[in-house]
């Protein structure tokens, strides 16, 4: 495999060596991203115990546990909040961190070299986004996780606090995310034009969903979501010619946009999968998680898109000695 600079493209089969590089950078990376999970999915099981336990105050639609002094707090709205963005973001991450490896996967062992390209090309791609994404999902569900447990999340024993500080080196070492989200929008998207083989199967997924059918409610902000980082991303193409800031200034901007529209991808197949076996609690609770990550979270996308077309001015603005 090398590096054709004219045509801005990697081409030929991959030699051993660049094989070997390659598969310790997306394992380094990718493992990473798992390392930002994982604490994720500690500090939110941990969250979770202590918000069925904790006792205080009243629900806001009445008291439901009479016979203790106070309701647990996770009948509260704002404890579910916080606890059903932490399940989300989790839940979501981890299927993109499996979409993932299972490309990696194919890219090695599949039989057909095309297919070993194609699922390359998506590996590459997504390392940066399974690496960033889920290592800033790391620190947003930690801190998520001692806001839910109060004062006794700043308590060194309850072990809240500590998922914050480890987790937080996650989106420094590796390269920081801010780097990850250039080789995202810089390398993978404009000059290697891999989007692609990421949209496709989006694409693909919303053609197969009729109007009026159940999922309609889960595909219609997918794909306006979608739309958005279409259009971002052939803003930019064309910006970044005039002025390379614009890059910078909206790469980190563009990973989330792009990860929250995977996410959303991910979640609307994971209804499909459940709707047909609504009726026991595992799959109710993905129906309902991605009903709440469609409508609490991902309309995070409008914001992101409007910040990305308002570009680099306002970010560079301000003369070096005015900071
Ligand atoms: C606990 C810990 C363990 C580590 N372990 C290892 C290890 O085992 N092996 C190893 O090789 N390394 C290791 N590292 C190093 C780690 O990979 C680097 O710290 C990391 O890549 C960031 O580089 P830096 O510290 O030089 O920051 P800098 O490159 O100085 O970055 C500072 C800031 O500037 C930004 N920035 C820098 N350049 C640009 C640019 N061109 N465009 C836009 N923004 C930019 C960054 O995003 C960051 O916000 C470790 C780091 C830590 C903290």
């Amino acid at each position: 495999l090398s590096f054709d600079g004219a045509a801005g493209e990697l081409v030929g089969e991959p030699n051993e060596g660049l094989k070997a590089m390659f598969a310790m950078m997306n394992t380094e990376r990718i493992a990473v991203g798992i390392q930002g999970l994982a604490v994720a999915e500690a500090s939110r099981q941990n969250a979770v115990a202590y918000a069925r336990q904790r006792l205080q105050g009243r629900a806001a639609t009445g008291v439901k546990a009479p016979e203790l002094a106070a309701d647990p707090i996770i009948v509260h709205a704002d404890v579910r909040r916080m606890l059903m963005t932490q399940k989300a973001l989790v839940e979501g991450s981890r299927m993109l961190a499996l979409w993932a490896a299972q490309m990696l996967d194919v890219s090695e062992r599949h039989a057909d070299p095309a297919a070993r390209r194609a699922a390359f090309d998506f590996v590459q791609l997504m390392t940066p986004v399974v690496k960033s994404f889920l290592t800033d999902v790391g620190s947003e569900a930690a801190n998520l996780g001692v806001q839910i447990l109060g004062g006794h999340g700043y308590i060194r024993g309850n072990g809240q606090e500590q998922f914050v500080r480890d987790v937080r080196v996650t989106q420094i070492y590796e390269g920081t995310n801010g780097i990850q989200a250039h080789d995202l929008l810089g390398r993978k998207v404009l000059q290697l034009d891999l989007i692609g083989s990421f949209t496709r199967p989006v694409k693909e997924f919303i053609a197969g969903v009729s109007q009026g059918d159940a999922l309609d409610e889960f595909v219609a902000p997918l794909s306006e979501a979608l739309g958005r980082l279409e259009s971002v991303t052939m803003l930019l193409r064309q910006r970044g010619l005039r002025d390379p800031d614009e890059i910078g200034a909206a790469a980190v901007d563009y990973m989330r946009l792009f990860a929250l529209t995977a996410l959303g991808f991910l979640w609307a197949k994971a209804v499909a999968v459940s709707l047909p076996r609504g009726n026991d609690a595992f799959h109710r609770a993905k129906i309902a998680t991605a009903r709440f990550f469609i409508a609490r979270v991902l309309p995070q996308a409008a914001s992101l898109h409007t910040a990305i077309v308002t570009g680099a001015a306002p970010v560079m603005e301000l003369d070096e000695s005015m900071f």
